[in-house]
């Protein structure tokens, strides 16, 4: 694919129209997000972290509970693993957790309490890939950049470039590409979240067409209108009894016995969970795992959240 014959197809009106129209929705339908006017780099890493893998709506409640336990970049580096844990509580994928503890130590021992603003230096920090990356430098330092995800993915190819499936279909060089052609300047704590709520609430997986603002000028939406079949955007796996199902029962019953200073022995930590031979032998491997990601502690035949006891919390 020629991808400067591509860009050069998008006509110029067309930029400015998806640029007014989209803005207007948002005039509409946007949720105040804290980290959006404010330029501080700790709440713009905070909500990236947040955004991982999580829905729109939830991002709010995990964001709002972490400020107001840990309000600034020391208090969140100086807190406890256990503590980290408790406040992340089930919002899931608690990896992000233990990541974003680590990156706000290196930011306080290394980069004396700031959170750097150059790209090569931010994808050092633990779970910060270039998604995150860019909603710092977006939020945090007022740079003008597009932080690409699926949702922006899905509006910029099908509109621009006519994939129903930009997911599957669309390169990511080329979405690159028109998202830097359709930023407006000295916009982009506005207009990254207004795509993050239209990918979210109108160009979904199964878009809203019939009521879309974008709908004369998308490339896509006559393929749509004419009834092609969608593939699912994930694979869907059942989360009953899958290991993240497991993994999170573990944490809970970790996170309630750490709230009463319990100590907790890791063969009754997993008869409480199943008395199915099978099955134990699993959750053994997995509180393994667990304590390898430095997510709960063992010590011979305990077990605990976060830090082992003793253990130094101002390491990196
Ligand atoms: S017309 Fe349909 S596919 Fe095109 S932007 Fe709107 S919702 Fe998405």
């Amino acid at each position: 694919m020629n991808l400067q014959f591509e860009i050069e197809r998008i006509p110029k009106k067309n930029v400015g129209l998806i640029q007014k129209l989209l803005m207007e929705w948002a005039k509409d339908n946007k949720i105040p997000f804290p980290w959006q006017n404010n330029r501080n780099p700790y709440y713009a890493l905070v909500a990236g972290v947040c955004a991982q893998q999580t829905q729109m709506s939830r991002i709010l409640e995990i964001f709002n509970r972490w400020i107001d336990s840990f309000p600034t970049i020391e208090k969140g580096a100086n807190a406890s693993r256990a503590e980290i844990l408790q406040v992340w509580g089930n919002a899931g994928y608690p990896r992000r957790a233990a990541n974003l503890h680590k990156t706000l130590k290196i930011c306080v021992n290394k980069y004396d309490s700031i959170i750097p603003h150059d790209e090569d230096l931010l994808i050092q920090l633990p779970g910060v890939g270039p998604f995150t990356a860019s909603i710092i430098q977006i939020f945090g330092y007022g740079i003008d950049k597009t932080a690409i995800d699926t949702n922006i993915t899905r509006i910029y190819g099908r509109v621009i470039c006519g994939d129903p499936q930009p997911v599957h279909e669309s390169d990511p060089k080329l979405i690159q590409i028109v998202a830097a052609q359709l930023l407006p300047s000295g916009k982009a704590h506005i207009w990254n979240p207004t795509l993050m709520d239209f990918g979210a609430t109108v160009c979904t997986a199964k878009p809203k067409c019939d009521s879309c603002i974008l709908k004369k000028i998308c490339v896509a939406r006559p393929k749509l209108h004419s009834g092609i079949e969608l593939l699912p955007t994930k694979k869907t796996s059942t989360f009953m009894n899958s290991n993240r199902y497991w993994r999170g029962k573990i944490l809970k019953i970790l996170r309630e016995k750490n709230n009463n200073s319990e100590n907790f022995s890791r063969k009754n930590l997993v008869v409480s969970l199943t008395k199915d031979l099978d099955l134990q032998e699993k959750l053994q491997k997995l509180i393994d795992d667990l304590a390898k990601e430095e997510l709960i502690w063992l010590q011979e035949n305990m077990v605990g959240l976060g830090d082992s006891p003793g253990s130094n919390r101002n390491s990196n």
